[in-house]
This record gives structure tokens, sequence and C-alpha cells, in this order.
């Protein structure tokens, strides 16, 4: 596959990850079922095309029990200001996730 053409491929599948993103959130309410379903897909897509998600993006839902994220609700977000680190903690299945920030 030439070079182009894998360019092509990778900005529709990241089309296609901000529409899951999109469903995700849309549906989370009345449906998290349906929201765990569209993340799960989302990160296949993520692991198959090697594609790279923002950060945003990947702090938007968890990626252990594909819980979308929200801050308050589903995960816990703590600010660890002597380490500069933010915690996000997933009230589903207690995935914790570290970052640095400046
Ligand atoms: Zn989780």
């Amino acid at each position: 596959m030439d070079k182009r053409s894998k360019k092509v491929i990778k900005e529709t599948v990241r089309d296609r990850i901000e529409h899951l993103l999109k469903e995700a959130r849309s549906s989370f309410r009345t449906h998290p079922e349906r929201s765990v379903r569209y993340l799960k897909l989302l990160w296949k897509l993520v692991q198959k095309y090697k594609v790279r998600i923002t950060k945003e993006q990947k702090l938007s839902f968890c990626k252990k029990c594909f819980t979308l994220w929200v801050p308050g609700r589903t995960v816990e977000i703590f600010f660890d200001q002597r380490n500069s680190v933010i915690e996000y903690k997933c009230k589903k299945c207690k995935f914790k996730r570290r970052l640095k920030y400046k």
C-alpha cells in the first residue's frame, strides 16, 4: 500500500473515531450499555490502525471498562499539585490513570 492511501485510511478512521465518541456521548444518558459498545469499537479501531487520538479523546472514557468518563459522575479527578499530576479514577472499575501536567 502506498503512502497516500495509508493517509486516507487513517483520516477516515479518525473521522470514524470522532463520530463514535460523539455517539457514545449522546447515548450515554439513555443507553449507557450502547455507549460502551461504541467505545469498544472506537478502541478496536485505534489499535487496529494505530492512529493517534488526542489527549482529550483519550480522557473521554475508561480504557479498561469502556465507561464514558463524565467528571463527577463516572470519573473522579484529583489534582496532586505537589507532583503536578492529575489522577483520573474510574468510578466503575477503579482503574486509575495518572497524567503529568504543566
Ligand atoms: Zn473503568
